[in-house]
């Protein structure tokens, strides 16, 4: 995958490309940023620039290089994925790294190492590299890529240019599910449960994301409904640790319930529905919803999922939502 196809994080894309443009990139990188928003993606798209047959700031994806890259059997590229090995193996490797960064790359231009989950490495392997970054190596660039860079040692921190890496937007992770294939309807409620996180959206099984759609949607009628909203408290008013992200994906999907039936209910093209599946029941629902209690409804989920990474006590939330949606529950 070159740049130019790599969705998000514009701007530690143009920092890369322009010092790949002016051949001034530096030897040691620190990729900082959640889980599952490019940062690896981004460091092999950067290993393969480097070293592609093809001239230009970018990967061409085509040349034996950059095949053999992705192919993970370029001899001049490596990655180390600290967390998936023993602590042992890391030093080992690490060591290696360490020999090896110093030497002319084997076939292609460059050496690159990158260290996946870099804070997970052990004092021992810690030091070992700082050794190597105390010293750049001339020919090698060594790119880490941690979700909480804190962790790491301060002097590696220091001796690493930090490009900062975000989530990425629904829009942004929607346009990368259809490049990848997805389905447009698909991709589309994919990226809203994903929560900018791509690698999630792209893990996420079509048919488990349906059945939990189905189980929103009934709460979702109960919770305004009359007779049957405490099934919302039932499921949602104590709340295991293990169930937080399905209360921010119910939510999620309520809150694209609620927009789908707007969208009917002002007479809007059925193709821009975000649910197109659910489209009968979706016409049956706004014959029951005003609009001015739609709306509050709406604002009422937008307003908890904003407030979910920050308050600790969902079941709070969850019992705040219930009795800020009472007001508006009709049937
Ligand atoms: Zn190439």
């Amino acid at each position: 995958m070159a740049f130019k196809h790599i969705e998000g994080n514009q701007r530690a894309k143009r920092i890369l490309k322009l010092a790949l443009e002016r051949g001034r990139l530096p030897n040691s990188l620190l990729f900082a940023g959640p889980q599952g928003v490019g940062k690896m993606r981004t460091a092999l798209t950067l290993a393969k620039a480097l070293n592609c047959l093809r001239p230009g700031a970018d990967s061409c994806d085509e040349c034996d290089s950059c095949r053999a890259i992705d192919g993970g059997r370029f001899p001049d590229v490596m990655v180390i994925d600290v967390k998936d090995e023993k602590k042992a193996v890391a030093i080992e490797q690490i060591r290696l790294l360490r020999q090896m960064a110093y030497l002319r790359p084997m076939s292609g231009k460059r050496r690159v190492f990158i260290i996946d989950d870099a804070e997970d490495m052990s004092t021992p392997a810690a030091n070992s590299l700082l050794k190597v970054l105390e010293e750049p190596p001339p020919v090698s660039h060594i790119i880490l890529l941690a979700a909480s860079p804190f962790l790491l040692l301060s002097t590696i921190r220091s001796r690493c240019r930090t490009l900062s890496f975000t989530a990425m937007t629904d829009e942004e992770v929607e346009r990368a599910l259809r490049d990848d294939g997805r389905r447009e309807d698909q991709a589309r409620i994919l990226a809203l449960l994903a929560g900018g996180n791509l690698r999630r959206a792209m893990e996420l099984d079509w048919e488990e994301v349906q059945a939990r759609k189905e189980g929103s949607w009934l709460l979702f009628e109960a919770l305004l409904s009359k007779d049957r909203s405490s099934l919302f408290l039932d499921r949602f008013g104590s709340l295991p640790k293990a169930a937080l992200e399905e209360f921010g994906q119910t939510l999620e999907l309520f809150s694209s319930f609620a927009r789908d039936i707007l969208l009917v209910k002002l007479g809007g093209d059925p193709r821009l529905l975000l649910n197109p599946d659910l489209e009968e029941r979706l016409r049956t629902a706004s014959a029951r919803c005003p609009v001015p209690r739609l709306l509050a409804a709406l604002a009422e989920f937008d307003l908890v999922l904003a407030e979910l990474p920050r308050n600790l006590n969902k079941n709070l939330l969850a019992a705040a939502l219930f009795s800020n949606i009472g007001e508006y529950r009709n049937v």
